[in-house]
């Protein structure tokens, strides 16, 4: 049987009847949108991070689009980005009528290098959106100095980073505002579709909450400026409400994972991870890194292992984004990541023994390259 790198099947046999009953709860509940789950749901996810308010949305690229319009990025502005990120991050901006503009990554967490950042400044600049990709956090004290100094505003793109913590504090706490992503592969899943913005200013709170909505506020038929339809659903809100009981739990189950992978690969030739010190990984995905990608994955296929790539093709390389003018050889450090990367297996529920087989593949995989 092929070893999948996600796989929520195991989880659900465990959760089942709360999941189920979390469907029942809102089909009787009399209330079918923006009820009682979302509201509740958006209540519990703002106190774990200790912001102020959380707007539930359709899903994460939607959280970062009205997170982007709320804080008053439009037509014209640009915001300074990474090009090692998912896809979705740079199509909000662009939805936006935004420009994405992107500095290179650090060759050892493969986040946002902050130090490029200043530079990239224009007059232009309206919003600077670290990725707090694969579940570390980008530290973004240097990125709140510059903002305040060049009166910007900072959105943190949290899609994959629930629960991590930067040197700064909990992913989704350091910036103007946060977007999630609960997609089912993500350290917080819905069965579905979902997403949230956080934010603990007011005026941006209120101007979320009328963005997913029409641009109305609820219960008042009046459009002052035209939003969208990206509520969340209330099913995937009630089965979110009760699994961020358990995200501590995920994380953790996570990490031992990560570990695991830590000590069985330690001296194979693949580069781990790297955590920057005072960062809490949460491992959204594990990656590694390896010069003869391509060999080492259609072995490790043949053997039944099913790898992934976060990501194959840097954002700023793909044909929909050549209007943006960064050729090949703009990014070098983003650009080489993505020819050598590769992530392994990782889910909470992944069961010892396959990893285990996992680990003893891949050493056998590289002794014989
Ligand atoms: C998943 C993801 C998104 C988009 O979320 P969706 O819910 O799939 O729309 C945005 N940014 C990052 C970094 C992601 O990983």
């Amino acid at each position: 049987m092929t070893i999948r790198v996600w796989d929520y099947l195991r989880e659900y046999q465990e959760e089942s009847e709360e999941i189920l009953d979390s469907v029942r709860t809102v089909f009787e509940s009399g209330r079918l949108v923006l009820g009682e789950s979302v509201r509740g749901f958006e209540e519990e996810f703002a106190a774990f991070h200790g912001v102020d308010h959380c707007v539930g949305v359709d899903n994460g690229t939607n959280a970062v689009k009205l997170g982007l319009q709320a804080l008053g990025v439009g037509p014209g502005d640009e915001v300074i980005t990474v090009s090692n990120t998912a896809a979705p991050t740079i199509v909000a901006i662009d939805a936006v009528g935004a420009t994405p503009v992107f500095v290179d990554v650090d060759p050892d967490t493969y986040l946002m290098d902050t130090d490029q950042v200043a530079a990239a400044v224009t007059e232009r600049t309206r919003c600077l959106l670290p990725v707090h990709l694969y579940g570390q956090c980008v530290d973004t004290r240097p990125l709140r100095e510059l903002a305040a100094e060049r009166d910007l505003r900072v959105l943190e793109d949290c899609a994959q980073a629930h629960g991590a913590r930067g040197r700064d504090g909990l992913a989704g706490t350091t910036g103007d505002a946060a977007a999630f992503s609960f997609y089912p592969t993500k350290v917080l899943g819905a069965y579905g579709d979902g997403g949230a913005t956080t934010t603990s200013h007011d005026d941006v709170a209120r101007k979320l909450r009328r963005l997913r909505y029409y641009g109305m506020e609820e219960q008042y038929y009046v459009v002052d400026v035209p939003g969208h339809n990206s509520r969340l659903d209330e099913v995937q809100a009630e089965i979110l409400r009760r699994k961020l009981g358990r995200l501590d739990q995920y994380v953790a189950d996570r990490r031992v994972v990560a570990r695991r992978y830590e000590e069985g690969l330690a001296d194979s030739g693949l580069t781990l991870p790297t955590t920057a010190p005072g960062n809490d990984h949460v491992y959204y995905v594990y990656v590694v890194r390896h010069p003869r990608r391509e060999e080492i994955m259609a072995r490790l296929r043949d053997r039944g292992i099913e790898l992934n790539i976060s990501y194959p093709w840097p954002v700023h390389t793909m044909s929909g984004f050549s209007h943006l003018g960064y050729p090949k050889g703009s990014l070098p450090v983003t650009e080489e990541l993505a020819e050598q990367i590769f992530s392994l297996p990782m889910y909470p529920s992944l069961p010892r023994e396959t990893q285990d087989r996992v680990i003893t593949e891949i050493r056998d995989v590289l002794k014989h390259l």
